[in-house]
């Protein structure tokens, strides 16, 4: 196994940061949400490494001070450990999964977290680019694992290291064993998935449970945890489904319903991944309210029920924070992005919360050559309106028996799909990624009151 894993070891992956002179100004950032401060000082430009590589969103919070581990400055986030290389002046991934095999750990991983146990490759004579090749051929095994696997905020080997394992089956998931991360598929509804969910075993947080690190008063904040600790509950609408189409395009051929729920996916992904609890309204192509159930009371079924059912998953879930996700439909010449709250609901976090989510889009947007629609905001006190899907974050009315209580929410119509530019940018992986990450982000800077 050590001599399988030979031909990866030797390429160190490393992580150059652009500026030098970053080096001589001492920064620091407090976390609050886990008590530790990342720096860039005299013990590394741990800072810099961390927003080089795409931050929390990427990395995880940070889970432990500073310390020295095997002569190398080091420290741990949720999804990774860094190393400071001083010779070369970079941060270097520690291949954590390497680290606990070397320590004999397989079996007890294996038993306590369903980690499979690595495997030798047939990578003997390979250049690491054939070795690399051969073991990320492992993931087409599963489209959903390798799609978890590519869908990060940084680069995925750099991140999450290669497969050591083949995807082995576990009885109620899937899991394949990286260097640096373990992904599990679940077959069946878990406390924290739902079936066909792809969840991402956190490297760093699993190495501090498995005793693998050596200096424990590293391990305790050095700030006080904000309080509440508790990371903001999640539910995330992706609009329409199943008989409801929302908005098509022509040319090219897009249709609402698919484009949002991609998008809400993803979203989704980023968010759990920073170790936020998340709910999506539908993760399918369907209704959500699937019986036809006459939920408002009203004395028939009809797109106002599903309407009402969207809020209902809100409520069951006790969200903090909740956004519906839509692209917009109107006259071919109509673009961009476009941000809807409720002003006159109950509540003060709605308007704060859109904000966050318009800014975010004012500046992705641009980039992928699109803009805001309108002003971006629609402060929509009377929703007593034709659009019928801003009844999810909408007052109780005739239409709605139940309200939505999150404390945030917000609707997000993310481009035009009636606009053929617009419609090509969230037609691409790049444009749907970098809104999705977008919104990711807003939704992990909005601090709940
Ligand atoms: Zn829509």
């Amino acid at each position: 196994m050590i001599r399988a894993l030979g031909a990866l070891a030797v390429v160190a992956i490393a992580l150059t940061l652009a500026s030098p002179a970053a080096a001589q100004s001492a920064r620091w950032r407090v976390f609050p949400e886990t008590g530790f401060t990342v720096a860039d000082g005299a013990r590394g430009r741990f800072l810099s490494a961390f927003e080089a590589h795409g931050g929390v969103a990427a990395l995880g919070y940070p889970a432990s001070r500073p310390f020295v581990w095997e002569g190398f400055t080091a420290q741990v986030f949720q999804r990774a450990i860094l190393q400071w290389r001083p010779e070369r002046a970079e941060v270097a991934f520690v291949n954590v999964f390497d680290r606990l095999h070397a320590a004999g750990l397989d079996d007890e991983l294996h038993a306590r977290r369903q980690v499979p146990r690595p495997v030798a490759f047939a990578d003997a004579g390979l250049t690491w680019e054939e070795a690399a090749a051969l073991r990320l051929k492992v993931l087409d095994q599963d489209p959903a694992i390798r799609r978890a696997y590519h869908a990060t905020a940084g680069d995925p080997i750099a991140l999450h290291g290669l497969p050591v394992s083949p995807i082995v089956d576990m009885g109620n998931h899937l899991a394949v064993r990286c260097q640096r991360a373990v992904f599990q598929k679940w077959k069946v509804d878990v406390p924290w998935a739902r079936a066909g969910d792809v969840t991402v075993a956190l490297g760093g947080d699993i190495a501090k449970e498995f005793g693998a690190l050596p200096d424990l008063a590293a391990l305790q904040p050095d700030v006080a945890v904000a309080v509440p600790s508790r990371a903001p509950r999640i539910v995330l609408d992706p609009g329409h489904g199943g008989a409801e189409p929302g908005a098509v395009s022509a040319q090219p051929p897009l249709i609402e319903k698919e484009v949002v729920l991609a998008i809400s996916l993803a979203v989704a992904e980023e968010l759990r991944a920073a170790g936020y609890a998340v709910t999506l309204t539908r993760e399918s192509d369907r209704a959500v309210n699937i019986d036809r159930r006459d939920l408002n009371g009203d004395g028939w079924v009809d797109v106002d029920d599903d309407l009402q059912a969207r809020v209902d998953v809100a409520n069951e879930a006790a969200a903090d924070v909740f956004l519906s996700i839509h692209g917009n439909g109107g006259p071919p010449h109509l673009r961009g992005g476009a941000v809807y709250y409720c002003a006159s609901c109950p509540g003060t976090e709605h308007r704060q919360f859109s904000l966050r989510i318009r800014d975010a889009l004012s500046a992705v947007l641009p980039t992928l050559g699109a803009g805001l629609f309108g002003s971006g905001l629609f402060d929509e006190a009377d929703l007593g309106k034709p659009y019928g899907h801003l009844f999810v974050i909408g007052p109780k009315t005739p239409r709605v028996a139940r309200a939505n209580r999150a404390t945030a929410q917000a609707l997000v119509e993310v481009l035009f799909l009636s606009n053929r530019t617009d419609a090509a940018i969230l037609a691409t992986s790049t444009g749907r990624t970098a809104i999705a990450r977008a919104i990711s982000r807003a939704i992990q800077e909005h601090r709940p009151r």
